[in-house]
């Protein structure tokens, strides 16, 4: 709620915004998580999971419009199309949707969706974003991003080789994606491709475009559905889909050709805020379990209350200690962004992308633990939030390719600091001589007296 604001930003946090926060966490509270379980008992078994979608998300989403809570994500500033929230204040709002499977849809605020919008709605023309953007504000249609593919390393996304032919006025694609989420949504209208439409620029960076392809599309086949550690994530779905010949009309093709890296890069920015404070939204349910769980009074190993053994304590103090210090970062890149823009946030934004995940899978593990076999099953959000948290050390990058990177920028300091304290060493030694004293090393008088004392130490 607006009173949990961390002190640091609060002042940055408009009256507005406070009080559509509000209204967010009553209704994820109230509505949406008690929602989950109707969800889970509508999405069916067999091969009904991937034949329609739980009719609770419609009930939710005519609440959360009667409520005022519609597309907060699209940033204040950017986009005529926005509610006028910042990414700071949305990013408070998304970590209560993170507690719940179906808040963030309820919201049309759900990934992909959110950074697919962005892109239309930043590189998109007017007949795109009438065509495509549109529907998806609405929430009438739901969205795929299609970058990642299975017989490259799609972490170097130099690699895509999904091949974007132009015959005339149209554009054909041919090639295999996986990881296509949200593909196996019946409401899934529209694909964004990345794929390779100039092998042969010698700029890597301007070999690949981004292309609009309705799902109906011709030629595409979703061949299967992966599970993540076994959870299939229906209706939504993580596809493994293939393009043979699919034909699009040339002004399909999203700010033109060889501008895909560029697109790729301004998706992701806003996108690893959203998971990240989400995901710190999923720590702090994982946390409230655990506190539960620790005072059971049914639940009294070796004759106490879990809270009563000490170790669980710390547990439970650490695991404040490191939502609350995650937040910050992530927080802190959300003002970055907003005032002085993405590129200044770049750093920041990548480390909230590699610690949270890390975070939050240490604090549902805790509360696992503490749950002992009922955290590890179904009787409990804890299995299913950790599976969906591990993924987000992979997707939108692995934390390596980030971690690589921020190391080296970090290791451009080198140089300079080598420098630096070589000269203040050389100024310790003039200080020294100046005053007549040698540079004393720990242990060098006690040896100095036992030697004197001739002792054979
Ligand atoms: C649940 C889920 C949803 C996803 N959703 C989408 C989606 O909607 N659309 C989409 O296009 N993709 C999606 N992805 C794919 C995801 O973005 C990729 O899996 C990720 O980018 C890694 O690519 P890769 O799987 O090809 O692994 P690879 O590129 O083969 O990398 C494998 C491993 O190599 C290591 N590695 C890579 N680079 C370095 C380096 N520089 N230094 C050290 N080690 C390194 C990392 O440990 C990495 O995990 C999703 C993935 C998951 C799991």
């Amino acid at each position: 709620m607006a009173d949990k604001i961390p002190t640091i930003c609060s002042n940055r946090v408009s009256d507005r915004a406070k009080k559509t926060l509000d209204i967010v966490a009553k209704f994820v509270q109230e509505e949406c998580i008690p929602a989950d379980a109707v969800f889970d008992a509508q999405t069916g078994a067999g091969d009904a999971r991937w034949e329609g979608h739980p009719q609770i998300i419609e009930e939710l989403k005519l609440k959360a419009q009667s409520l005022g809570l519609w597309n907060m994500f699209l940033p204040k500033g950017h986009y005529k199309e926005s509610p006028g929230y910042t990414t700071l204040e949305y990013g408070l709002m998304a970590e209560w949707m993170g507690r719940s499977r179906t808040a963030s849809e309820a919201c049309n605020c759900a990934a992909p969706d959110t950074g697919n919008m962005e892109v239309l709605a930043k590189y998109g023309n007017d007949a795109q974003k009438a065509q495509w953007l549109r529907p998806l504000m609405e929430g009438k249609v739901r969205s795929a991003f299609l970058m990642t593919e299975p017989q490259v390393a799609s972490s170097d996304a130099r690699n895509i080789e999904l091949n974007i032919t132009r015959e005339g006025n149209e554009y054909v694609l041919n090639g295999q994606k996986w990881w296509s989420s949200g593909a196996g949504d019946p409401r899934c209208a529209i694909y964004i491709v990345m794929g390779k439409t100039d092998g042969n620029n010698k700029d890597p960076y301007r070999q690949q475009s981004v292309v609009l392809v309705p799902a109906g599309t011709p030629g595409i086949t979703v061949n299967r559905m992966l599970n993540v550690y076994g959870f299939d994530d229906a209706p939504h779905g993580h596809g493994h889909v293939s393009f043979v010949n699919v034909r699009v009309p040339v002004s399909s093709m999203v700010l033109g050709e060889g501008r895909g890296f560029e697109i790729i890069q301004g998706r992701l920015g806003p996108g690893r805020i959203h998971h990240a404070m989400r995901t710190i939204g999923a720590a702090e349910r994982a946390l409230d379990w655990m506190l539960m769980r620790i005072n059971d009074p049914q639940k009294t190993p070796f004759g106490k209350k879990l809270r009563e053994h000490g170790v669980i304590m710390e547990w439970v103090a650490r695991s404040r200690i490191e939502i609350d210090a995650s937040r910050m970062l992530v927080l802190n890149a959300a003002i970055t962004m907003d005032e002085q823009g993405p590129k200044a946030a770049l750093s920041q934004i990548a480390e909230a992308k590699v610690m949270v995940p890390s975070m939050a899978l240490t604090v549902i593990d805790r509360a696992v633990q503490a749950f002992g076999g009922a955290g590890v099953s179904q009787d409990t959000p804890l299995a299913y939030m950790w599976a969906n948290v591990r993924t987000l050390r992979l997707a939108d990058g692995p934390d390596e390719v980030h971690l690589a990177q921020m190391g080296r920028n970090e290791n451009k300091r080198g140089e300079a600091v080598t420098k630096q304290i070589q000269w203040q060493k050389a100024k310790s030694e003039q200080l020294l001589k100046e005053r007549n004293l040698t540079q004393v090393q720990p242990g060098t008088r006690i040896q100095h007296r036992i030697n004197k004392a001739g002792s054979k130490l």
